[in-house]
């Protein structure tokens, strides 16, 4: 599996690296292991990167040195290489075209297979990330120019790619022909700016303009941005629909679509579906508010804060080591007595993945006096792995690849549990059939090549680490 992040690049901007800076903070939910910019005065190229929060990575100093009227920035936490410095993008090579940087939003399946081949031809791989194999075919083309190059590359590696590219001369841009990934371009005047979400444009103050097109590249060197096809959208395209429920901002706008009016309509749709008897009804802050909210709205059942987040602690299943997550239930929520005591509530969340966040939940406001606890979850149950850039574990690892709903109510220790169908969830957006929703159902729109495993490169091993995984039709 691979990685959730976030890519920003901006050209026609004399404060580039600035704006790119506030683009990352705007995209922090995105990603919260390491964090880069790479900038280019036409030039020269500029790089710093670090692990940490972006606040943490970047000073006025470090900004200041990273020179230029273009930049590329990234955030990231592992899916595929894991968390190591070298792993940080955006990545920078050296190859006969010069300096080519690039920052990576996706997972690309066929990564194993094309590094192995390079490898047996004495490659030399500098990193444990997919998006290094992209570099590799760029450097390796025999193409005439460098946009030829690119296409050439894009050609070869398949799966999920938002990606963004920094040469000396010009930023490009492209986005996998099934779009699984988001990626948008805004402008301010001259200034063209492409971000993974569109509340990265709201921050500077640029416009939203339209979403890069399933297998388009744009070459943005001054001027217009030009437009080149490097493969024929697919036929049905595979956006990923749990950047709705989970992962991207409510006040952005991703595939078109505004994040807030489908979270609401997920709400909504889950209270039609699944009524429940209860005075009251809460989110887990922040990522099921809005749900929660519409959930409110289906029901009229009131909306309360019985949750309160301690916002200074990062997300809690986005760190990487499990030994990190045991306590962070307790560091990141507290539950506010007064609201829910001798009360039956409504306990609204996006997901369920391992369960063991929720578990935690129940037992701390059946604590603080809730008389009744009923859990409705805004997405269908998620029993497969996503190899295409959501962080979810191995099959194993989710709850209900092998529980019943009603082993999962036991095992949380709810009165009742219910989770939107996927019908329900497929009818809050325009045109259903073009999602991905392999995570709820096991229908993978790209078949994976070789073996595949979060760690891959690093485990140096064909292992199966997800020996119960099978792609299947819904
Ligand atoms: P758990 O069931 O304890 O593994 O965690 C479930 C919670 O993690 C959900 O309520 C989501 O808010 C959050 N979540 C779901 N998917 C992801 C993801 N890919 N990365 C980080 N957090 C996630």
């Amino acid at each position: 599996m691979k990685e959730e992040c976030a890519v920003f690049g901006i050209h026609g901007s004399d404060q580039a690296a600035l704006m790119t800076y506030l683009g990352l903070y705007s995209l922090q939910h995105r990603g919260q292991e390491s964090s880069g910019i790479i900038s280019s005065d036409g030039g020269r190229l500029y790089e710093h990167k670090a692990m940490g929060l972006v606040s943490k990575v970047f000073s006025k100093e470090k900004l200041d040195s990273l020179a230029g009227h273009m930049a590329i920035g990234h955030n990231r936490y592992s899916t595929t290489g894991m968390s190591h410095a070298v792993n940080i993008q955006p990545f920078l090579v050296d190859c006969k075209i010069g300096k080519i940087a690039v920052a990576h939003n996706g997972n690309l399946v066929n990564a194993v297979e094309l590094r192995s081949e390079m490898e047996e031809k004495g490659s030399i791989f500098r990193s444990t990330m997919d998006s290094e194999v992209l570099l590799h075919l760029i450097a390796r083309s025999r193409a005439g120019t460098v946009e030829e190059m690119v296409v050439e590359a894009l050609r070869q590696v398949r799966g999920a790619f938002s990606l963004v590219f920094l040469l000396k001369d010009r930023i490009i841009a492209a986005r996998d022909p099934h779009s699984f990934r988001p990626l948008s371009l805004g402008r301010d005047g001259d200034t063209w700016i492409v971000a993974s979400e569109s509340c990265a444009f709201d921050i500077i103050s640029a416009e939203y303009v339209r979403e890069i097109e399933p297998g388009e590249m744009l070459v943005i060197d001054g001027g217009e941005p030009r437009s080149i096809r490097f493969a024929e959208p697919a036929e049905r395209l595979s956006r990923c629909i749990f950047e709705f429920i989970y992962f991207s901002r409510p006040d952005s706008r991703v595939f078109g679509e505004n994040v807030d009016k489908i979270r609401r309509k997920l709400g909504r749709r889950l209270a039609e579906e699944a009524p429940a008897p209860a005075d009251i009804v809460i989110s887990v802050p922040d990522s099921s508010n809005t749900i929660a909210l519409g959930f409110s709205e289906g029901s009229g059942l009131r909306y309360e804060f019985g949750l309160i987040r301690n916002h200074y602690v990062g997300r809690t299943f986005i760190q990487p080591r499990q030994d990190e997550r045991d306590w962070d239930v307790r560091i990141k929520f507290n539950p506010v007595r007064g609201v829910l005591e001798g009360r039956s509530i409504v306990v609204v969340d996006d997901s369920i993945v391992r369960g063991s966040t929720m578990r935690k939940l129940v037992s701390m406001i059946r604590t603080a006096g809730a008389a009744q606890v009923h859990l409705r979850i805004g997405s269908p149950a998620i029993t497969h792995s996503c190899y295409y850039g959501i962080d979810t574990p191995t099959r194993g690892e989710l709850i209900a690849s092998s529980h019943s709903v009603d082993e999962i109510r036991e095992y949380l220790g709810v009165d009742s549990l219910h989770y939107l169908s996927r019908e329900g969830l497929l009818s809050c957006v325009d045109d259903p059939e073009n999602y991905c929703t392999a995570c709820f159902c096991g229908d993978y729109p790209v078949k994976r090549k070789g073996q595949y495993s979060k760690d891959v490169f690093d485990e140096k091993t064909d292992g199966e680490r997800d020996p119960g995984a099978k792609e299947k039709k819904c």
